[in-house]
């Protein structure tokens, strides 16, 4: 079992950390963000603060939303932590330079919640298909209720098609989905996120939230 002492984790596996001070009126939609490979390069498992490099076009997204008054809240799934490769103290230290490197750019990011459990897991940890795990929609209803969204109109970039379904199954209106294909599933209108016309697509849906 990881340490986990004086981190925020609501549960063993489930890591909620509210960042800063800003606070939001009831009924605001929100901006969630996937982190490894949305807003920082994926290097797999990621556990070195040093290795985290930012991609680009992420930070501009994450200062529209905070110029607009919209929650930028971040929803990774962490396995690493249940498969043993890295303990929250790793995550915590990773976490907090990517958040560095963001506010660098002038882009800040109000929570945090990431999912360590997985099927392959150890102790605790070990849950298949645990409900805050992408792509089921725990962490993002979780922020829902804490923050007090409207989810019906918040917005969800990530890398991955669990990230959009996610994002589906917690009542988003829109995805976008980075080097992906556009798609409608349910309620979800999902873009692709591939070049500078889709990002500007994306600020645009920002800023009119
Ligand atoms: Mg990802």
């Amino acid at each position: 079992m990881a340490e986990s002492r004086g981190f925020p984790l609501a549960e063993p596996g489930l890591w909620v950390e509210r960042i800063g001070a800003r606070m939001f009126p009831a009924g605001r939609p929100a901006l969630f963000l996937d982190r490894d490979g949305t807003i920082n390069v994926d290097t797999g498992y990621p556990d070195d603060p040093a290795a985290m490099v930012l991609r680009d076009g992420i930070a501009p997204v994450i200062e529209a939303a905070n110029q607009g008054g919209v929650p930028v809240i971040v929803v990774t799934n962490q396995s690493g932590i249940a498969r043993g490769y890295f303990g929250w103290d790793a995550f915590a230290r990773v976490n907090g330079r990517v958040l560095e490197l963001l506010a660098e750019k002038n882009a800040f990011v109000d929570m945090v919640l990431a999912c360590a459990y997985h099927e392959a897991g150890r102790g605790a940890l070990a849950v298949a298909d645990h409900p805050m795990r992408k792509p089921n929609p725990g962490m993002l209803l979780e922020a829902g209720r804490r923050l007090d969204l409207d989810l019906s109109r918040s917005l969800i970039v990530g890398d991955k098609p669990a990230d959009m379904e996610a994002g589906q199954r917690a009542g988003l209106a829109r995805g976008w989905l980075i080097d992906g294909e556009g798609s409608t599933t349910g309620g979800l209108s999902v873009s692709p996120l591939r070049d500078t016309h889709d990002l500007e697509a994306l600020l645009t849906a920002i800023r009119s939230l």
